[in-house]
């Protein structure tokens, strides 16, 4: 059974004041909070086992590579990825993206081809595309989205075709909670011969993720978001693909020999992990999988959707109320605007009574301008928010019309 109040009890920071109110934290598509498994590991790792890895025929060197490696096979596990050297560890989905980008890209990618990114997309899964065009000479598509924030899936269909070469769109939108029919756009894309990176930095922590079942070529998520450290994320890619890809960085560890005339690459996934790696991140990840697991996936959707459904149909009772955002299948986010208020303020007068959202444009600038907004006010659900967190929102925000209308 998922009893809210026993998780929240392994979240130690739900248990300050902010401005002397106690903190609602609504912000978790930006980062989660950390549960005391997941801090703890940290502190053991350097308080028993710190060491480099993959170097050292001493104990701790030995110690920190076995659970470095299992870690890497646990998370693998959590996604269904077959092999765990599928599995490249990165700083988050920006790293990931990039790595993606830069060296799948350069072999994929020649003049004239087309990358497909969609209108939903976080910066990180735009940016790093355009940058790839802009070398290469191809040009970048864009899935138009419909008024409700969800993909238009004819649209898609009629961008594909012989030159497009990769499709990266996201899972869950972080500025909406629209959830994209990502097994579709994974079979339509292959079906035109292109190949598909996920963002999954919004899903990883919702739902089941399953990269065999979706058939996802690239799938990229980040461990801040889902209860673990920042610092670290995964790049999972197919074998074949990232066997034929370039390297990314150059430096320890990503070789077989060096020589001044010829280096040779080390296998997978050492060849993209240049340098020594964030250790205890990728340990300490592995932890907060096993606290999502012990909580139960499925637990955490149906919980988070109660929490969703509660929020958005009390704070639309609310006069001049403008929910932006209503996909048939949402997760976890409620993005609105109150009439005749700039979202900042909204957010400032939140924060007065200890309640965190954010305010802005969420990193999807393209977004905000397909809708003609200046940002949105974004509560973001976790496994440990209630209800009564968003009977607080909703007095907030009454509170905020009030003092600024
Ligand atoms: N993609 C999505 C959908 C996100 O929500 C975010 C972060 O908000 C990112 C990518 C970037 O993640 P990170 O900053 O952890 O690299």
């Amino acid at each position: 059974m998922f009893d809210v109040e026993k998780i929240r009890q392994e979240f130690p920071i739900l248990g300050i004041q902010v401005n002397g109110k106690n903190l609602v934290y609504l912000d978790n598509a930006a980062t989660t909070q950390k549960p005391k498994s997941v801090i703890n590991s940290l502190v053991k790792y350097y308080e028993t086992r710190n060491s480099n890895v993959h170097r050292g025929v001493h104990f701790l060197s030995d110690k920190a590579t076995t659970e470095y490696e299992n870690a890497r096979s646990n998370i693998a596990r959590y996604i269904n990825a077959e092999k765990p050297h599928e599995l490249i560890f990165v700083r988050g989905t920006t790293e990931a993206v990039n790595l993606a980008a830069s060296s799948y890209g350069e072999i994929a990618v020649k003049a004239g081809d087309e990358v497909i990114v969609s209108y939903l997309e976080h910066h990180s899964n735009i940016v790093p595309w355009q940058l790839l065009c802009e070398r290469k000479g191809a040009s970048l598509k864009v899935i138009p989205v419909n008024d409700s924030g969800e993909l238009d899936i004819e649209a898609y269909k009629k961008l594909l075709n012989g030159k497009t070469k990769i499709v990266a769109v996201n899972h869950i939108s972080n500025s909406l909670g629209t959830i994209n029919p990502v097994k579709e756009i994974i079979r339509l894309a292959h079906d035109a011969g292109a190949v598909v990176l996920i963002d999954g930095a919004q899903s990883v922590q919702h739902t089941k993720i399953n990269v065999l079942d979706l058939d996802a070529d690239f799938f990229a998520f980040s461990g801040h978001k889902m209860y673990g450290p920042t610092g670290i994320g995964v790049l999972y890619g197919k074998e074949k693909l990232l066997d034929s890809m370039p390297p990314y960085q150059g430096g320890g560890d990503m070789i077989q020999n060096v020589s001044f005339e010829k280096t040779t690459y080390n296998e997978l996934p050492y060849k993209f992990e240049a340098g020594t790696p964030d250790i205890s991140g990728a340990i300490v990840l592995s932890d907060a999988v096993d606290f999502i697991l012990s909580a139960g996936i499925e637990n955490i959707a149906n919980h988070e959707h109660e929490i969703l459904e509660y929020g958005t149909a009390k704070l639309r009772e609310i006069d001049g109320f403008r929910l932006i955002g209503s996909a048939k299948k949402k997760a976890s986010v409620i993005s609105f605007l109150l009439d005749g208020i700039h979202p900042y303020d909204t957010g400032m007068i939140l924060d007065k009574m200890g309640i965190a959202v954010r305010t802005g444009l969420h990193c999807t600038e393209p977004l905000m301008k397909r809708f003609g907004i200046p940002g949105t006010v974004r509560a973001s659900i976790a496994m440990y928010n209630t209800k009564s967190e968003l009977d607080l929102l909703v007095e907030g925000v009454k509170k905020a019309k009030k003092m600024l209308l």
